[in-house]
């Protein structure tokens, strides 16, 4: 249970709460580290000095999901895959949010076949879709700063 929930039953005012949390929170993403294919090296470069994902607070992948708030699904899903990027999904506490990195993870991509997932929001929410094959770096920090937006508009009393 998290804070979102008692607060939601005692019907106190949060929207000076509801700032600082999103603050606090666009500010410190933790990133899975999770690759899935050629997209994922395109993600792993994003925290390399040149790009500097850093300055967005989200330079920390963590190596276990319960100590991630992001989900980037960068690459093609298999079906064979998909139970355990579900069970890594379900195993990251909340809040969390998830960002579909090219197009394989947002559609399927090129791989129109049946061992291949069409769009990996048909299993789990999806906050962000990134276009691209691959989308380049820049493209997942874009994804970073739409993600901060969405957070930031983010308030306890939807999330539950
Ligand atoms: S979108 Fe393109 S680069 Fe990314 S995983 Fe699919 S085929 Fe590879």
């Amino acid at each position: 249970m998290g804070i979102e929930k008692n607060l939601a039953n005692l019907g106190i005012v949060t929207t000076c709460l509801d700032k600082v949390l999103n603050w606090s929170r666009k500010n410190s993403l933790w990133p899975m580290t999770f690759g899935l294919a050629c997209c994922a090296l395109e993600m792993m470069v994003t925290v390399s000095a040149r790009h500097d994902i850093a300055r967005f607070g989200a330079e920390v992948y963590r190596g276990s999901p319960r100590q991630a708030d992001l989900l980037i699904v960068p690459g093609t899903l298999t079906k064979k895959m998909l139970p355990m990027v579900l069970r890594l999904y379900e195993q990251m506490p909340e809040p969390k949010w998830v960002i579909a990195y090219g197009n394989c993870a947002c559609t399927g991509g090129v791989f129109r076949t049946y061992n291949v997932v069409q769009g990996i929001d048909q299993y789990i929410p999806v906050d962000v879709y990134m276009a691209g094959c691959p989308p380049k770096p820049e493209s997942l920090l874009t994804a970073i700063m739409m993600l901060r937006d969405k957070i930031d508009k983010e308030s306890l009393k939807n999330r539950g």
